[in-house]
């Protein structure tokens, strides 16, 4: 489709869009008395007006029942979080009993790689992307000073050529093969938080495997983003958390993917609490502990229902509308934002550049622009005029036009407001 840049083009294509009508479902800050055009989705998605309700269900059930909600809330607490497992399997390709929620994202990678990081003597090695989101660098590293290896020997960053932006399929591939035996885990972001770059999961997964190595994925920003297939792929285990695209507000619970394949495995050692127990014996309590045979088994503790409650609220709305149609959308409205910059870099003469990748199997919902000048005064202006957006040292602004709640006349207006502040 050959975009235009004018308000007219903008408006035929909200006109197209099947998603449209999701925009009005969600609460926007005000600017003006208008709402802002919000390009942060990828750090804070925007509260769904659907999610109160679900909220106001727990605080009345536990003001009209309190302990008999856990049994006889409208849905009952002890089980709450079994509602997950089939919708929340469909986002990310995996089978209901791979799936779970409980704790945090950084929490449940801990926990994950208490089970799936068993360093030994001569496989002890881990590869991740060189600037891992930090609190990925600080679990890597913590983990493996608690295994008595150092970082320098131990942790194996993924590199960028000289003078590009992105890393190499190639270069991953060639790097997995050289550890080789020495390789315990990959552990990799699914979608790069910086560049936006979108890794091929089952490629890289596959080639993990091959030296003996475990694979598990940071999802965080490919949750409710990208097409999933993480049964398919043989991704050993997987986390997220659910206020990026997933929209279920600040700090709130994360989920969890663990293979089939290891749901049996009672060799594998883990952090064990009495939630993850035998759910039929679980207020029997015994002494032995005996895991469900499934992700749930990993959980620990009795699940935060007020946490679970807008994530439920938004998986609920993923699942009505489907992974397709938001990549659908997802992909015109990011390539229609591109094409946006594209032409106001024109008329402001090359100020700025785009680093996620152009190919669309390599980027998702964020478009990461490197400002050469004003980058940080042009950021507060953008703030200034309605435009919310994200700064990243040393001169990055990131763009996410979420499909759920941007339109295309938002990606418009955004375009004249970018040109008037670097015009100014
Ligand atoms: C957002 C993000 C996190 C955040 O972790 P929390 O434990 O939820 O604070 C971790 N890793 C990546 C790659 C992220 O993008």
């Amino acid at each position: 489709m050959q975009f235009q840049n004018n308000l007219a083009f903008a408006k035929s294509l909200d006109n197209l869009d099947a998603l449209s009508k999701y925009k009005s479902e969600f609460i926007f800050p005000q600017h003006n008395g208008k709402d802002v055009i919000y390009f942060t989705g990828n750090s804070l998605g925007l509260q769904p007006k659907r999610t109160k309700k679900y909220v106001d269900e727990v605080m009345n059930d536990w003001a009209n029942l309190a302990v008999e909600g856990h049994f006889y809330a409208e849905k009952p607490w002890w089980d709450y979080h079994e509602r997950f497992a089939v919708p929340l399997g469909k986002i990310v390709g995996a089978k209901p009993s791979e799936v779970t929620v409980m704790n945090t994202l950084t929490v449940n990678l801990h926990l994950l790689m208490v089970s799936f990081y068993r360093p030994t003597k001569n496989r002890y090695k881990i590869i991740c992307e060189e600037k891992a989101f930090p609190s990925d660098q600080y679990m890597f590293q913590s983990q493996v000073h608690f295994h008595g290896y150092k970082t320098e020997d131990a942790i194996i960053e993924l590199k960028r050529r000289e003078g590009e932006h992105n890393l190499r399929l190639e270069d991953i591939l060639a790097k997995i093969e050289e550890v080789g035996d020495e390789l315990a885990l990959v552990m990799i972001g699914g979608v790069n938080y910086y560049t936006g770059q979108v890794f091929d999961i089952k490629t890289i997964t596959e080639a993990g495997h091959k030296v003996g190595a475990m694979v598990g994925w940071d999802l965080a920003h490919a949750a409710g983003n990208i097409a999933l297939h993480l049964h398919d792929w043989n991704v050993d285990f997987a986390s997220w958390c659910s206020y990026k695209y997933m929209n279920s507000g600040p700090g709130n619970a994360s989920g969890c993917f663990i293979h089939e394949k290891h749901h049996h495995n009672d060799e594998l050692p883990r952090f064990a609490g009495w939630w993850g127990h035998n759910k039929e014996r679980r207020f029997k309590m015994e002494q032995t502990f005996e895991p469900v045979h499934g992700a749930d088994g990993w959980q620990i503790s009795n699940l935060p229902i007020l946490s679970l409650a807008p994530y439920l609220a938004s998986v609920e709305m993923f699942d009505e509308i489907g992974m397709e149609k938001i990549i659908q959308k997802r992909n015109q409205i990011t390539a229609y934002l591109e094409f946006i910059l594209h032409e106001i870099d024109k008329e402001v003469k090359g100020h700025f550049e785009i680093i996620t990748p152009q190919h669309p199997e390599e980027r998702a919902s964020q478009l990461s622009v490197y400002f050469h000048g004003e980058g940080r005064s042009l950021f507060e202006y953008l703030m200034k005029n309605g435009v919310v957006t994200d700064w990243r040292e040393p001169n990055v602004i990131r763009f996410a036009p979420v499909p759920l709640y941007c339109s295309f006349e938002d990606m418009y207006h955004f375009g004249q407001i970018l040109k008037s502040g670097i015009k100014k």
